[in-house]
């Protein structure tokens, strides 16, 4: 089997997203799975992931669970929605102060959409992936 976690951040360290898309059913998975959550298959292909995201739920996180490396990003929002190739995700939001959190929730209320773009976060010893609001 391809080791999966090693390509994965291999990517990150490239400022590449990459995900997995099913040969079979054609539904991408991210963060990378070797088996589809879908239809089983494990034949699977590399795909970089495009990094927009539509917000179906939005909260912020309690500071209890605001640990190290993240703390220095309070506070911090979660979101809940879907990928462009649309995977379900759930992921941090960085850059949110309460004040856009309430434009944010007014938005969602509204039923208008809000989008989120994914950027590569590279910490001391963690190459991970963050979401940031769009406009
Ligand atoms: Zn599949």
């Amino acid at each position: 089997m391809e080791p999966v976690l090693k390509t994965y951040y291999e990517a990150l360290e490239n400022d590449k997203i990459l995900g997995l898309r099913c040969r079979e059913c054609g539904a991408v998975e991210w963060p990378p799975v070797p088996t589809c959550n879908t239809c089983s298959s494990t034949v699977m292909d590399w795909v970089e992931i495009e990094g927009t995201a539509i917000v179906e739920e939005f909260s912020p996180v309690s500071k209890a669970y605001t640990k190290p490396p993240f703390e220095k990003f309070a506070p911090l929002y979660m979101f809940k929605g879907y990928l462009k190739e649309g995977t379900y995700v759930m992921n941090m939001v960085l850059d949110v102060t309460p004040e856009i959190n309430d434009v944010v929730e007014q938005k969602l209320k509204d039923k208008e959409t809000v989008n989120l773009v994914a950027k590569t976060l590279k910490l001391d010893d963690l190459n991970t992936v963050a979401f940031y609001l769009k406009d």
